[in-house]
């Protein structure tokens, strides 16, 4: 098996998300690979932006909510080592933004909870379930206990 070159991990902050994070932490670490962090806006309003858009990490904002979800993203990127311009926030569709960005930043893995804040609706969560479909790369699922 090749070396895993560059790992994307999709993160919800949900109860599980340090779980998964310390997976993607430690296959980054056994493969020496680049990693990245995503994180899709997808339940807090919506500022007067296209949808979609990718909110720079530098920006300042009014909205106090996202300005927790940057905090939180950064807090993660600092304890992972990953570089500002790796991490991703961004509004949309999680399972559309996690793939758009792992194709753009051509990542030879992704990796997700086996469930997020979506629950267990389908055998796998509704994301892990798109995306498994649709990434070009390897995807791997680790499993999250049922709650
Ligand atoms: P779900 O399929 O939505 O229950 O979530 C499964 C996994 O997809 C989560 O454990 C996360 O790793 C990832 N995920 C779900 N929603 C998001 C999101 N908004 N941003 C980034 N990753 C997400």
């Amino acid at each position: 098996m090749n070396d895993y070159q560059h790992i994307l991990l999709a993160v919800d902050f949900s109860e599980h998300s340090e779980y998964v994070a310390e997976k993607a932490k430690s296959l980054a670490y056994k493969y020496q690979s680049k990693l990245s962090i995503i994180h899709v806006l997808d339940n807090i309003p919506m500022p007067d932006t296209n949808y979609g858009t990718i909110i720079s990490m530098y920006a300042d904002s009014g909205y106090e909510l996202l300005e927790v979800e940057k905090d939180k993203l950064k807090q993660l990127g600092r304890y992972l080592g990953v570089a500002v311009d790796q991490q991703r926030l961004v509004w949309g569709l999680p399972k559309q933004e996690i793939i758009a960005f792992a194709n753009e930043q051509q990542t030879d893995l992704i990796v997700l909870g086996s469930h997020g804040r979506h629950g267990l609706a389908l055998l796998l969560g509704s994301t892990v379930n798109a995306v498994l479909h649709h990434a070009i790369c390897d995807v791997m699922a680790v499993r999250l206990p049922t709650l």
